[in-house]
């Protein structure tokens, strides 16, 4: 059987991956698979078993325990928590604290990689995150680590959490860049950290559309699939 396409984008928070993702997947014709929101469900589950984030047996224990699951609607993901719609409850500053807490043990880790493996086979997707072309998906034939600097990301991360009514300070925020990635590039198991194979893509001065443009053109050179406009 041969394989389906598999894109592989991973990079640190902030650096845009889930919208750019979004949109190079849909000019592609593929699904995207944003498994952050997988982590911050699992941040969630752990939340909701009233667990601290540091008790790793407690916290593998509580995900282990939970279903959680991805679906597509229109196209779109939409991330499931024992059957419920977490989609926007995963989008707090709180829920990526304890998703970046709940990543660092194996054997959370473990049950995400399986479950995005799984989905990866029976579709042709693009998947972002943070292990996606180091450990997911190894032989990706399209690999990219999307970055761009602390400040331009901290930026970014600030427009989207005002957009959902927080209003955190810059200095603030950009302390929480730097602790993220301190936390997913120091972690024991898979930390972030770009594959050999992988082509660096910084989007500190380039425009959204400049980003997905310049993603494209990797994928073409890659795959000879080109995306539509
Ligand atoms: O990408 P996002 O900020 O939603 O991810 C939340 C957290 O989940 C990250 O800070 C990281 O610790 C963790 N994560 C991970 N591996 C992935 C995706 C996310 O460890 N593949």
């Amino acid at each position: 059987m041969t394989q389906p396409l598999t894109i592989a984008i991973d990079g640190p928070v902030g650096a845009g991956k889930s919208t750019i993702s979004d949109e190079v997947a849909r000019r592609l014709g593929i699904l995207h698979l944003d498994t952050g929101a997988m982590y911050r469900a699992a941040g969630l589950a752990a939340g909701a078993a009233g667990v601290s984030p540091d008790d790793e047996a407690a916290v593998t224990q509580a995900v282990l325990a939970s279903d959680i699951a991805v679906a597509y609607e229109n196209g779109l993901q939409v991330t499931l928590l024992n059957g419920q719609d977490v989609s926007s409850a995963i989008r707090t500053q709180e829920a990526g604290r304890l998703a970046s807490a709940v990543s660092r043990f194996p054997g959370v880790r473990r049950q995400m990689v399986a479950l995005q493996q799984r989905l990866a086979q029976t579709t042709p997707m693009l998947l972002d995150g943070r292990d996606i072309g180091t450990v997911v998906l190894k032989d990706a034939p399209v690999k990219i680590y999307l970055t761009a600097t602390a400040e331009a990301r901290a930026e970014r991360r600030m427009k989207q959490l005002e957009e959902k009514g927080e209003h955190p300070s810059f200095e603030e925020i950009l302390k929480e860049v730097n602790a993220r990635d301190y936390q997913d590039m120091h972690r024991e198991t898979d930390p972030l950290r770009q594959a050999e194979d992988a082509v660096m893509v910084d989007s500190s001065a380039l425009s959204f559309e400049e980003t997905v443009e310049a993603i494209l053109a990797i994928v073409k050179d890659k795959t000879g699939v080109s995306g539509r406009a």
